[in-house]
């Protein structure tokens, strides 16, 4: 087998042979753990009948790892300097394309339709740019492709709120953005010493597992993100308060989000945060006639 990229002296021979300065700004910190990097890849369940989609190789250090487990590896990266040391770094390996793409602009479906066709099972697998992680969640998951699954490290109070539930402070429309399609479980927490630099927060591996359906069937999706958002504006008012002030004017606004709750069973003082993804759907529904 390969050597490692992924030790504190390789990684440091690779950034020295090529002049590399890490950049802050593109949420570059690079793993140096071969071990942190094993772990994360069996989270996947990959297979040689198994394609990979990656965010940010880097230099490759988990590249490789998911090159050895995996049929096929998609790698997009945003930083166009990688691109030669990434031709050195994963020379050994025949089953990469590297894509010199910001994730947040490219059409991943037509990618997959492209270049991954033979694949009937893909992931996502990535140690995600820090200061991108939401949008690139939330972009994956509306584009609704056809994967089994991600396995994304981010920080770990991101993994924490989209994987909280009712009744906690870090419950919020992003754990049900997210739960909505997703099964969402914390699959290990990370130090900061198996980074280069360290970040300045704390780590998580999120798995998310695909629901074969929702947890609530609903209407209309987009409304029932607008509700969630909508009941959290403020957390500290009450449900009807939050409705009330975010949802579009209307004759009699109050009044019908008043019968909207009561037939969802939901008394009107509670706030957002003690509402289950069930009660938001049905909730949704029902306003779904009059504020939509
Ligand atoms: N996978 C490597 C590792 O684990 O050592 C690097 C991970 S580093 C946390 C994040 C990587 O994402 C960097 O290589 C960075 O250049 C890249 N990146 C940042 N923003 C991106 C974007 N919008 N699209 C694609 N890649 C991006």
């Amino acid at each position: 087998m390969n050597k490692d990229i992924a030790t504190p002296k390789r990684t440091q021979e690779i950034l020295k042979k090529y002049g590399f300065s890490l950049k802050k700004s593109l949420g570059q910190n690079f793993l140096i753990d071969p071990n942190i990097l094993h772990n994360i890849v069996s989270h996947a369940d990959l297979t040689k009948e198994s394609a990979v989609i990656e965010i940010g190789p880097g230099i490759g250090a988990l590249t490789e790892h998911l090159s050895r487990q995996a049929g096929q590896v998609v790698a997009f990266e945003i930083d166009h300097r990688l691109l030669e040391v990434l031709e050195d770094t994963l020379s050994p390996y025949d089953n990469i394309e590297i894509i010199l793409s910001d994730i947040l602009k490219v059409n991943v479906a037509d990618i997959m339709k492209e270049k991954l066709a033979e694949f009937k099972d893909v992931m996502v697998v990535a140690n995600l740019p820090y200061y991108v992680t939401t949008p690139i969640l939330i972009k994956l998951i509306m584009e609704k492709l056809p994967i089994r699954g991600m396995v994304v490290m981010m920080q770990k109070e991101v993994a924490n709120r989209i994987t909280a539930k009712p009744g906690t402070k870090e419950y919020g429309s992003l754990s049900i953005a997210i739960q909505y399609y997703m099964k969402a479980e914390i699959a290990m927490t990370v130090p900061r010493t198996v980074f280069i630099p360290p970040p300045n927060v704390d780590s998580a591996v999120l798995k998310l597992t695909l629901l074969e359906s929702p947890p609530v069937a609903v209407l209309d999706e987009d409304f029932l993100f607008t509700v969630s958002r909508s009941s959290f504006a403020q957390r500290r008012k009450t449900i009807i308060n939050n409705l009330q002030s975010q949802l579009p004017q209307g004759k009699e606004k109050k009044e019908l989000i008043l019968t909207a709750l009561n037939e969802a069973n939901i008394d009107p003082t509670r706030r957002g945060e003690t509402l289950s993804i069930h009660e938001f759907g049905k909730l949704a529904n029902l306003l779904l006639p009059n504020f939509k």
